[in-house]
């Protein structure tokens, strides 16, 4: 297993790249866990001019200005250093993803990562709690002495190893998000506005209103249709997949607010693919689904083709 962790620059110009700063990591040996490599890369940015206040922060800052490595060639050495490893950990979906970005970005081939371990939702688990622990919370929750500076990647992977083996095997067993949806993660688009969909009687006539189910691709806006939402029993958020023919599928995310007035007021975002929001969406398409109104009225007719219709019942899908 390879822990990984990195250190981005988050640019405020029109490129929507958090651009890599330090890449660090330590390979794991089982059956101990102990930690037998580690790998540290500073990388000069290129793209973004100005740093934001977390990377002028960096401990590593003045070896990553005057780093003579350039993003492909850092990647390069990484995924020589990687081997054919397949499984990574990290502290917080977000590594990996920036990890695709970056590489989609600069068209360089990632890492092959068969099974991703978030090592933070797997820590939250084991104490269990439903927030999500700062590593510094849980290096000192665990008692692992903090010599080293955090922020700095290969400290931070070390630090991430060290509170994984306070991990029990059932901590690391979340959804595991199948290989077609992780694909979407690799689509990088600029970040996109939340947007107010106006008011509903009920959150069905809402799920079923085409204001709700057409989306635009967040590339080139082309329309696109949500046939079915995914959520879970008894809460007001769902899921749902919509298609751009050049750029491929994108996950909307549908919430809703009670009115004052009555009904409910619906809010559609198109966050960023993460592994985080991958693994939300996931789990909701794992629950339950709504189908929406016109598609259903044709599967229930095609349904009532075949048998002799009793009687009416209530609508059970709810
Ligand atoms: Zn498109």
């Amino acid at each position: 297993m390879i822990v990984l962790d990195l250190e981005w620059n988050r640019g405020y110009d029109k490129k929507p790249l958090d651009e890599i700063l330090q890449i660090g990591a330590v390979r794991l040996e089982n059956p101990y866990n102990q930690i037998v490599d580690t790998f540290n890369i500073c990388i000069r940015p290129l793209i973004h001019k100005r740093l934001n206040r977390p990377a002028k922060q960096l401990p590593m800052l003045e070896d990553i200005q005057t780093s003579g490595l350039i993003f492909p060639k850092a990647m390069e050495l990484f995924r020589a250093w990687c081997g054919q490893e397949q499984i990574f950990a990290v502290w917080g979906g977000d590594d990996v993803d920036i990890l695709r970005q970056n590489c989609s970005y600069w068209q360089v081939p990632c890492v092959e990562a068969e099974v991703v371990y978030d090592f933070q939702a797997a820590f939250s688990r084991r104490v269990e709690t439903r927030q999500s622990v700062a590593l510094y919370r849980a290096v000192e929750y665990c008692g692992i002495p903090d010599s080293f500076t955090y922020h700095n990647a290969l400290n931070d992977a070390m630090y991430t190893a060290l509170v994984g083996g306070w991990l029990r095997e059932k901590d690391l067993n979340m959804q595991e998000i199948p290989r077609q949806l992780r694909k979407l993660a690799e689509t990088v688009f600029p970040p996109q506005p939340r947007r107010k969909l106006g008011r509903f009687l009920t959150i069905e006539a809402a799920l079923n209103s085409p204001a709700c189910r057409q989306q635009a691709c967040p590339l080139c806006a082309a329309e696109g249709w949500i046939q079915q939402w995914y959520f879970h029993r008894g809460v007001p958020r769902y899921y749902g997949a919509h298609h751009c023919p050049q750029h491929g599928w994108f996950l909307c995310r549908l919430t809703f607010s009670r009115c004052e007035t009555g009904g409910w007021r619906a809010h559609a975002a198109t966050p960023a693919p993460t592994l985080r929001f991958l693994q939300e969406f996931y789990a909701a398409a794992q629950d339950q689904s709504h189908i929406c109104k016109k598609l259903r009225r044709i599967s229930t007719r095609r349904k009532q083709n075949r048998r002799p219709i009793k009687q009416r019942g209530p609508d059970t899908d709810k």
